[in-house]
């Protein structure tokens, strides 16, 4: 997520900005190290607008980007249905994966 976009979101900015980014990042952290999880940080490019089937890009080739509305897509390419915070979610395990290797 980039909290410079989320912040310009009226209905998210308040409680992204009580809490602050860095903060909820420590917070993360400390969970992890106490349940013996990793906790690392990737890239937020595209985890929203990729599909994580076929690796298509929203708002590429002619194609509309998708906007917060949009709660679940079918990829142009592939046709996989996708809800998009499940779609986010396995961009984002691929990119930390990719990362630890
Ligand atoms: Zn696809």
């Amino acid at each position: 997520l980039r909290s410079k976009n989320m912040l310009k979101n009226h209905a998210l900015a308040m409680s992204i900005a009580d809490v602050g980014w860095r903060t909820f990042l420590g917070m993360l952290a400390y969970k992890a190290e106490l349940y013996h999880r990793q906790f690392l940080t990737v890239d937020p490019k595209n985890t929203t607008q990729a599909c994580h089937e076929c690796g298509f890009v929203m708002g590429t080739a002619g194609t509309e980007k998708l906007t917060l509305a949009d709660r679940e897509w079918t990829c142009p390419k592939c046709h996989a249905h996708h809800d998009r915070d499940h779609n986010a979610a396995q961009n984002i395990l691929t990119k930390g994966i990719i990362k630890l290797a």
